[in-house]
């Protein structure tokens, strides 16, 4: 709500990625940037098959772009933004592969429904387990609720990358620096719950006879 008042008190436009839709649980968060009145007047929406169903490899997804969303050309005539996407999709894209939509039509079916909810469910699993053995450690833990990835403060001021050269040392685990996602990453660190649950059983067993100093 505050990003859409502010979108429309400045004028600018909001790119939703909404990449992991597909794992929230909890109730009272949204699934749609659009849930937000007023944001049809401001934003745009991307969704991705990837990460509901495994297609990072195949490709496909989509863009919601609203046709009120309205838009200033060099000399100050509103256009549609829908009109300017579609005419930029048309021209230089020529769709996603026959074979590659069918597969991505197989997900509504119901069989498809229930082969995606089973895969999240597995993925989450992971992410609880590590969420729940990286707390158990004495670290300090967010996510691994409604998105696939646990954040940790990394522990007795280690920087990003001293703490992802230690996990990789003396666990055999690699993960994510905070600093790749900014400067106000610096401290922290990402595990992804994408593996085998065997793996990541292994993962917070390892993790876990690692003495951290706080
Ligand atoms: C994976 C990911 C994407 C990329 O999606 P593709 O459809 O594979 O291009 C975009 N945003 C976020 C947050 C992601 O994790």
């Amino acid at each position: 709500e505050k990003w859409v008042e502010y979108a429309k008190d400045n004028n600018a436009l909001i790119l939703f990625d909404s990449a992991y839709e597909a794992y929230i649980t909890e109730p009272d968060i949204p699934h749609s940037i659009y849930e937000i009145p007023g944001a049809k007047d401001v934003a745009i929406e991307f969704r991705s098959f990837s990460k509901t169903a495994g297609f990072t490899g195949l490709r496909c997804g989509y863009t919601v772009v609203p046709k009120a969303l309205k838009g200033l050309s060099k000399n100050g005539d509103e256009v549609s933004l829908n009109a300017l996407w579609n005419r930029r999709q048309c021209t230089k894209f020529n769709g996603a592969s026959y074979i590659v939509q069918r597969a991505a039509e197989a997900l509504y079916s119901t069989k498809g429904r229930h082969q995606v909810k089973e895969t999240i469910a597995y993925y989450m699993r992971n992410a609880s387990l590590l969420r729940n053995g990286l707390s158990a450690a004495g670290l300090e833990v967010w996510g691994g609720v409604n998105a696939p990835y646990i954040w940790v403060k990394t522990p007795g001021g280690l920087s990003s990358w001293e703490f992802f050269d230690l996990l990789l040392e003396k666990c055999g685990i690699a993960g994510t620096p905070g600093l790749g996602f900014g400067p106000s990453g610096e401290g922290y660190f990402r595990l992804t719950a994408f593996g085998r649950y065997e793996d990541t059983v292994a993962a917070v067993e390892r993790l876990s006879s690692l003495k951290l100093n706080k």
